[in-house]
């Protein structure tokens, strides 16, 4: 028999090759993101096929948006999204760590180190790891909190907008906070923004409650509901059309005004349905036809039309109403309570104000002009991801590197106790970890070698405390980061160390690449025509 046909239009690399391809690929992406990190990281500007242009200081951001293919740049794409959903920060560092472990995994493989030896180390000394930032993590207080959303946005904004955001995301995050079944839930998507060009970021602002962009149905509706019954509809109130294909013939004016008679009437009883169940707050998906606006007007009846589908899911939330498919199906329990529905301005903008028994937040973000509002909603985004965390899990670590550096050096003492060949996965474990401070440092137009040296000397001569010292980017040595400010949750450090493991861990286990030769064939005559094209544009 010949070789399996199923590796006949396939490219093969096995072994020693395929590794280190594979560990290239790792470390072109890592080099796309790396000069991205910290507070004096640089931006990457993006630009998409219709020429559209984003620019960017967040790894998974650039990552997403670059079209990679190689498998394994894949890999490490996803371990940085898996980070983004797990702690929505850490995006970059998740990537960078992983191809370092995996740079220096190659070096041990140089020197006859067997990969499964080297992930049997990694696994040792990512184990090890955990427990040690665990037992270094430390209760923050609020303001320690505040704090650290506010370090996850280093690089990404003014200071005082970073400052800013803070406050309000915190504010947003506890507002939303609820207890379901004993257990704290914070979910973010309970926070609306409505977006407000006129005034500076800063005084961007946090609303209980939901805020929508939208007006009453008719300007002689209450403004203000308090202590209401809301009703929420994905259809409109309208003349119900006639079913199926049906022609009929009238043989007389009289048939088609009774029809339509019929129609209204029929209208004005669903109408009626749902000042039955005394609802006083209505919103409804579709259209509301002149008759039915009417008829909601005399009942006092205060109605929203065409709100947007997503936004009825919002208004649930915030209000514990039940969006119903149609007037026929409400019912006293599928309607929700607010405490006050105020329909007002914002700027030169109608705005409905919704605040009901359940929990919701809006952020009305401003900005003196379009894109400025939105990279302060961005911005917020994420800092509300790291706040929403941070009031399940108060865990704090000194940022900056301080935390890995002290992790290296705990690190190379394990490996010292650690028999065979995995201690020396173990040292390139801690090594791996030091990328971080080198690349802060690099970042901020140092030295790293220098800053590393500095950094781990000063630990060692702490006699406590040892854990929060770092490099100061401003000041150029090794400080307090903790009083300086930087501090980072346990729960965005931990995954990125344990997320770079998974990943290098999987790229080393790979032995042999398979590639489909999947190269489009583009026929002799058409290929003619796209060099014409070529010379005439240049
Ligand atoms: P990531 O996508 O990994 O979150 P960032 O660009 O947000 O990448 O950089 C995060 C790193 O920057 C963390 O290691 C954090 O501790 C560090 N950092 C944040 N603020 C400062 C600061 N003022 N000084 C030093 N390091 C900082
Ligand atoms: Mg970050």
């Amino acid at each position: 028999m010949a070789e399996a046909p199923v590796l006949e239009d396939t490219e093969r690399t096995t072994g020693r090759i395929a590794l280190r391809k594979n560990i290239a690929a790792a470390m072109a992406l890592s080099g796309a993101v790396r000069s991205t990190l910290g507070p004096k990281g640089l931006d990457k500007l993006l630009l998409d096929d219709e020429g559209r242009t984003l620019v960017t200081n967040d790894g998974v951001t650039v990552l997403e948006t670059a079209r990679v293919e190689h498998p394994v740049a894949r890999m490490l794409i996803d371990a940085s999204s898996a980070q983004d959903r797990a702690a929505r920060d850490g995006t970059t560092s998740a990537v960078v760590i992983a191809a370092e472990l995996l740079r220096n995994a190659w070096h041990l493989v140089l020197q006859g180190v067997h990969p499964s030896t080297i992930v049997r180390g990694y696994r040792m000394a990512e184990s090890e790891a955990i427990s040690h930032l665990e037992g270094l993590a430390f209760q923050g207080s609020e303001e320690d909190l505040t704090t650290a959303v506010r370090s996850s946005l280093a690089g990404k904004a003014s200071r005082a907008v970073q400052d800013r955001l803070a406050v309000l995301a915190m504010e947003a995050a506890q507002c939303v906070e609820r207890t379901v079944n004993g257990v704290l839930e914070v979910d973010p998507t309970r926070v609306s923004t409505v977006m407000a060009v006129g005034r500076p970021a800063t005084d961007s602002e946090i609303v209980e409650g939901l805020v929508l962009q939208k007006r009453r149905a008719h300007p002689d509706m209450v403004k203000l509901v308090e202590n209401g019954t809301i009703a929420l509809l994905d259809g409109g109130l309208e003349r119900r059309k006639m079913r199926g294909d049906v022609t009929f013939q009238a043989t007389s004016p009289d048939v088609l005004d009774a029809l339509r008679r019929r129609e209204i009437e029929r209208l004005l009883e669903d109408v009626d349905a749902v000042a039955a169940a005394q609802v006083n707050v209505l919103a409804v998906s579709g259209a509301i036809d002149d008759e039915a606006h009417r008829r909601l007007l005399e009942l006092g009846v205060q109605a929203f039309r065409r709100v947007p589908v997503d936004d009825l899911d919002l208004l649930a939330l915030a209000t514990g109403a039940t969006v119903l498919p149609h007037v026929d199906a409400l019912h006293k329990d599928a309607c929700g309570g607010v405490l006050e529905s105020r329909s007002h301005m914002l700027g030169d903008l109608h705005h409905w104000t919704v605040r009901g028994e359940g929990t919701a937040a809006t952020l009305i973000a401003r900005g003196s002009g379009d894109e400025i509002v939105e990279e302060t909603s961005r911005c917020f985004d994420d800092a509300l991801g790291v706040a929403a965390h941070l009031r399940k899990d108060r865990r704090l670590l000194v940022g900056g590197g301080a935390s890995h550096v002290h992790l290296a050096r705990h690190l190379r003492r394990f490996a010292e106790a650690t028999p065979g060949r995995e201690q020396m996965a173990i040292e390139a474990f801690a090594d791996a970890l030091e990328v971080i401070p080198r690349a802060l440092a690099e970042n901020a137009g140092l030295d790293p070698i220098d800053a590393l040296l500095d950094v781990t000397a000063a630990q060692a001569d702490a006699s406590s405390g040892a854990e929060r010292i770092g490099l100061h980017l401003e000041q150029h040595v090794p400080t307090d980061l903790g009083a300086a400010g930087v501090l980072e949750p346990l729960s965005v450090i931990r995954p990125t160390v344990s997320g770079a493991t998974e990943a290098a861990c999987a790229v080393l286990r790979i032995d042999d690449v398979l590639w489909a030769r999947l190269e489009a064939q583009i026929p002799d005559d058409i290929q003619a025509q796209l060099d014409a094209m070529g010379e005439q544009d240049a």
